[in-house]
C-alpha cells in the first residue's frame, strides 16, 4: 500500500446531467480525497494533446469531439493506492461491462460517454496531473 494521487476527469456527459456531486460522493465514500479540482471547457487541441496516446485508434476523433463538447471537472484524487482504487471505483471502460456499483455502470451512457476518466498508472497519473495543474494548485 502506498499513498498516491491520480488524475480524474468528470466528463461532459456527467457534468451536463448535473451529477458531479453524486460522482464525488463515490470517491469520498471509497476512501479517496479530492485534493485539487477545477471546472474547464477544453478546446479541441487541448483534448487532442491529452489523448495523444490514442491518436491511431478508430475512436480518437469522436472522443476528442465529445471531450471538447462541454465543460469537464478536472481533479486530483489522493489516498492509499489511489490509481488502482480509482480504476476500481470507476469500473470497466464500457458501462455495459462495468461491475454493479461502479461509477461507469451507474452513471455512464455508453463506451464513449462513460462519465469519468482515471489515470491508468502511477507514472501516467503524475504526467496527467502536471498537464492540468500547476504546482501552486497542488497540495504540498
Ligand atoms: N473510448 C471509446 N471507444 C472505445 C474505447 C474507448 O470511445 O472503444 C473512449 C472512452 O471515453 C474511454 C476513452 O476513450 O474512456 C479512453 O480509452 P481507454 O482505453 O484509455 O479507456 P479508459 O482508460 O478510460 O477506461
Ligand atoms: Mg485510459
Amino acid at each position: 500500500m502506498s499513498l498516491q494521487r491520480t488524475l480524474s476527469i468528470i466528463k461532459p456527459d456527467a457534468v451536463g446531467r448535473n451529477i458531479t456531486g453524486s460522482i464525488n460522493a463515490r470517491f469520498e465514500q471509497e476512501g479517496l480525497r479530492i485534493t485539487a479540482q477545477k471546472m474547464m471547457f477544453l478546446c479541441r487541441s487541448q483534448v487532442e494533446k491529452f489523448y495523444e496516446i490514442h491518436r491511431d485508434k478508430a475512436f480518437y476523433d469522436s472522443l476528442c469531439e465529445y471531450m471538447s463538447s462541454g465543460p469537464v471537472v478536472v481533479q486530483v484524487l489522493s489516498g492509499e493506492d489511489a490509481v488502482a482504487r480509482n480504476r476500481r471505483i470507476m469500473g470497466a471502460t464500457n458501462p455495459a461491462n462495468a461491475e454493479i456499483g461502479t461509477i461507469r455502470r451507474d452513471f455512464g451512457q455508453n463506451v464513449e460517454q462513460n462519465a469519468v476518466h482515471g489515470s491508468d498508472s502511477v507514472e501516467n497519473a503524475e504526467k496527467e496531473i502536471a498537464f492540468f495543474f500547476s504546482k501552486l494548485e497542488l497540495m504540498p
